[in-house]
């Protein structure tokens, strides 16, 4: 019995995942897919929705049945060359997957600031594109009230004469001498 001819998916985003699944279902062809994101396919689109919110969690944003179709998946690999007379690529780590058709499906990525500016504001930019995005820009705004918490507990006078309302609570009076 001969082979069935491989099919080799890079990228496992909605483009990726929906041709594996097409592939997988018409049969006839052996389906890999290779993706950088360390999970299984997702739905994005609840990445600054739902997921941001906390209103969903991470487990129900996969796409669903992909468990159930054969297809193999590499995840966590990221594709780094991509030979396309011989018909493979290379991956991190130094592996070639040989492959008789190859999908692109390796979607967009967010710019990035350059290299000048990013050491100075460190940990502090967050692109939101990934499920991990969501979880890095949670940790940071919880940091961030951590620390406006703390300064406020550590310097009360300052919140006290400012004036300035703080949110949720009512407006600070200034108190005044009884007669
Ligand atoms: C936050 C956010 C919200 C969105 N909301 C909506 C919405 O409400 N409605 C709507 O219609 N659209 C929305 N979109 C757009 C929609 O999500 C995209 O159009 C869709 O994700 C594109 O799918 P894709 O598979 O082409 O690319 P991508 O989703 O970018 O997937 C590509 C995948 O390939 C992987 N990859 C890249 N390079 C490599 C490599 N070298 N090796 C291995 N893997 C690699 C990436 O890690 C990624 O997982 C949103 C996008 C974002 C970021």
């Amino acid at each position: 019995m001969s082979t069935p001819p491989r099919v080799l998916v890079v990228g496992a985003g909605a483009a990726g995942s929906a041709a594996a699944v097409r592939l997988a279902r018409a049969g006839a062809v052996e389906v890999m897919v290779v993706g950088a994101e360390p999970r299984m396919p997702y739905n994005r689109t609840t990445v600054n929705k739902g997921l941001l919110a906390g209103a969903v969690a991470d487990d129900d944003i996969t796409l669903s049945d992909l468990d159930e179709l054969p297809v193999q998946w590499l995840l966590g690999r990221r594709a780094t060359a991509l030979d396309a007379v011989r018909r493979s690529v290379k991956l991190d780590g130094g592996a070639t997957i040989n492959a008789d058709a190859i999908v692109l499906a390796t979607g967009a990525h967010p710019r990035t600031l350059p290299a000048s500016v990013a050491p100075a504001i460190g940990d502090r930019v967050v692109s939101l594109r990934t499920a991990e995005d969501t979880h890095r820009l949670r940790h940071l705004h919880l940091r961030a009230y951590d620390q406006a918490d703390h300064r406020r507990l550590a310097a009360p006078w300052r919140h006290r004469t400012s004036g300035t309302r703080q949110p949720g609570r009512p407006p600070l009076r200034r108190r005044t001498a009884r007669r």
